[in-house]
């Protein structure tokens, strides 16, 4: 039985994976690994968030590899980029989704044991306070050098879009497997849910579009776990699986 159950992988891998009968290759996923170069996004006893996002963006790029999707990587190397070389990789015409990789960070140092999870956003004008306070950090470094006046019209511009429900619900199924499969192998993993934020790099992106904070670096328990390859391993499968999902529903509701 063992020997039948390992053929029939194999033969599950050779059809190209996703599932009997899935051709994922008209779909291009688009990843981004947050900060690089001069910008070391958030930093903790010596573990800088961008290592680990190019990491974890690494094993997405095999993992989508693997289901038969094409994907374009905003960067592979540890380099800034503006905010505008991000985006306009992201409106590749047949772009399917645009998924920026980051981690968390809080200041106070008396709640870094206390405050952990993963947390997936997608871009929409918000009251609530925390994902405020995590879109201004991460927005900082990417809005070097734009004013004002240009941050407003850009945000206006796609704040009441039609993509908002369909980032919304890609959001959903990638926290989802995140969740479930970080929780099938790990104990405790906290579902920080899906919540709106105004990240300005997912706004000139036209593609259902989702932000994904992988886990709080300043956690000394969550930041050891991060830089392991086999909860690297778990966060991956989830957003691929969350993909699949979200694609495969689309399809349906669109009818073909
Ligand atoms: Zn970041």
């Amino acid at each position: 039985m063992k020997k039948m159950i390992a053929g029939l992988s194999v033969l599950l891998v050779i059809a190209g994976c996703g599932g009997p009968g899935v051709d994922r290759s008209d779909s291009l996923i688009v990843i981004d690994a947050g900060h690089g170069g001069h910008d070391s996004g958030a930093l903790c006893e010596g573990s800088k968030e961008k290592d680990l996002v190019l990491q974890i963006t690494k094993k997405l790029y095999k993992e989508f590899k693997n289901e038969g999707y094409r994907v374009h990587l905003t960067r592979s190397s540890d380099k800034f980029l503006k905010l505008g070389q991000r985006t306009r990789i992201a409106d590749h015409k047949d772009a399917k989704v645009f998924i920026s990789i980051h981690a968390n960070a809080i200041g106070d140092k008396s709640r870094f044991s206390q405050v952990e999870g993963v947390e997936t956003y997608f871009l929409q004008k918000t009251r609530d306070e925390k994902s405020q306070r995590i879109a201004a950090r991460e927005n900082a470094s990417v809005l070097q050098g734009t004013d004002k006046l240009s941050k407003d019209v850009i945000i206006d511009a796609v704040l009441n879009g039609p993509k908002i429900i369909q980032s919304h619900k890609l959001a959903i199924d990638v926290q989802n497997n995140m969740i479930k499969n970080l929780n099938s192998k790990y104990k405790g993993v906290k579902d920080g849910g899906v919540r709106p934020a105004p990240f300005y790099v997912l706004v000139g992106a036209s593609r259902p579009s989702i932000l994904v904070e992988v886990g709080y670096i300043t956690n000394p328990k969550e930041r050891q776990r991060l830089f392991t390859s086999g909860y690297q391993e778990e966060i991956t499968e989830g957003i691929v699986e969350g993909v699949n999902q979200y694609l495969d529903n689309r399809k349906k509701e669109v009818g073909f």
